[in-house]
């Protein structure tokens, strides 16, 4: 957690309670929806290569189950925090309710660089957190995905760990699996291909043309990949920047993406050296282009920046990367602003997809993945655009009014207990 910005957590409240007041949402379920259902923290102690034991931090939350198991990713990187882990908790519950997806919200994560870990200590570390966290997880309690740092490896070990502890195989326990313990084909790209999607409507609907229009991307890890990758090859953007977490490339006339995405490394690690001007994150995000897609990480975009992003569309990829204080800002300099429970659900719209498929024991071909994921990104925006139209609100209010909505409604529905 960054100390001189807002914590992930402030944020997230923040935007439960715009919407809360704008929407008239019932004081009890507001007050329910402000605290996460259940919160894990844990000890992971893993024997490293060396022979010494490092005991890394765990978490796992689950914000609200109301309309069905919850589901979110799991995140290994250093600066995970309880904090962080339950904003990311909250925007799975309201994401998963924008598409209309019968999950709840939930997120993960070990405080540590996967970088840093050999690929032993990484299996021993994540065996270990998934035997820590079992008794919340299963089919139909808690199904964790990737996120930043983990991947579908991770989850094939998550998967074993689990179906080692209870003694038979449990597929349907993760989603983001390899396919050869029944993922979905399209699931590696799902997040992406969504951005693309998501960035196509709303770009349609204000009137910007695709072909030729200039893309930066902050992160080139699964989600910022995929998604320069599907706006070049498919819709003729000029990717002209990437980054990951030490810097990025920029060429005005745009970046060779496929030779960059050849030359990436897992986890989204650039080359060292490529043919294009380098730049640091800060630069990139306050580039001259038409769409900004920051996939990285949370609070990216503060009050500080924001008068100096100058770009026609900002796409959020990653979760929670632009703070409360920055929106109006940008609003202001004509910055179309698509928020992340909507730009970025495409990964848990493909992970529905897995667990469905499992479910069925049936698995569909990449074109019914693609259709599927097309009709439902394509409803959710139209609906998101409809009650921004219809309330004269902007896109990150009309879809919290969409999200909030469908879980206040599901909890009216449920009643209370106790
Ligand atoms: P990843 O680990 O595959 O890639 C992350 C990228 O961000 C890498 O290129 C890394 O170098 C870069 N990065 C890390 N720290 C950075 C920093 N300080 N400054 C700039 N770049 C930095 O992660 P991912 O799965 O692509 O996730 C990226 C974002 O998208 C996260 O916010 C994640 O929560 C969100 N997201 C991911 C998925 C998914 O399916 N993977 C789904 C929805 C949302």
């Amino acid at each position: 957690m960054n100390p001189t910005q807002p914590s992930a957590w402030h944020n997230a409240l923040e935007q439960l309670d715009i919407v809360a007041s704008k929407i008239n949402l019932d004081a009890g379920i507001h007050a329910r929806l402000r605290m996460p259902k259940r919160s894990l923290e844990v000890a992971v102690p893993v024997v490293m290569d060396d022979g010494s034991t490092h005991v890394f931090q765990g978490f796992r939350v689950q914000h609200n189950t109301d309309r069905g198991p919850a589901k979110g990713g799991i995140r290994f990187a250093p600066g995970v925090d309880l904090d962080e882990v339950r904003a990311l908790a909250m925007w799975m519950t309201w994401k998963c309710a924008v598409v209309s997806i019968p999950f709840g919200g939930a997120k993960g994560g070990v405080a540590v660089d996967p970088k840093l870990l050999s690929s032993g200590e990484l299996e021993r570390l994540t065996r270990r957190f998934t035997s820590e966290i079992l008794p919340i997880l299963g089919p139909e309690k808690d199904v964790p995905a990737p996120d930043m740092g983990t991947n579908a490896q991770t989850m094939a070990w998550m998967m074993d760990a689990f179906s080692q502890n209870v003694g038979y195989a449990v597929p349907g326990v993760v989603t983001g699996k390899p396919l050869s313990l029944g993922g979905s084909v399209g699931r590696e790209e799902a997040t992406g291909r969504g951005v693309a999607i998501v960035a196509r409507e709303i770009a349609r609907r204000t009137g910007l043309t695709l072909s030729g229009a200039s893309v930066a991307i902050q992160g080139f890890g699964n989600v910022g990949k995929n998604a320069a990758l599907i706006m070049s090859r498919e819709f003729g953007c000029r990717v002209v920047a990437v980054s990951d977490a030490s810097g990025g490339f920029y060429n005005a006339k745009g970046l060779d993406v496929e030779v960059l995405a050849q030359l990436s490394a897992t986890g989204g690690a650039l080359p060292k050296v490529f043919d294009a001007g380098r730049i640091t994150n800060a630069e990139l995000l306050e580039l001259p282009c038409d769409i900004l897609i920051p996939a990285a990480l949370e609070n990216q975009i503060t009050a500080e920046n924001a008068p100096r992003i100058q770009s026609k569309l900002l796409i959020e990829a990653a979760n929670g990367p632009t703070v409360p204080d920055a929106d109006p800002i940008m609003r202001a300099n004509g910055v179309t602003i698509v928020p992340d429970i909507l730009a970025n659900a495409g990964g848990v719209t493909v992970s529905y997809f897995e667990w469905v498929q499992g479910r069925d024991e049936y698995f569909w071909s990449s074109d019914e993945v693609a259709q599927r994921l097309e009709r439902i990104l394509v409803n959710a925006t139209n609906e998101v655009w409809t009650i921004a139209t219809r309330e004269n609100v902007n896109l990150r209010l009309a879809a919290y009014i969409s999200g909030v909505g469908r879980v206040s409604e599901a909890m009216r529905a449920r009643g209370r207990w106790g």
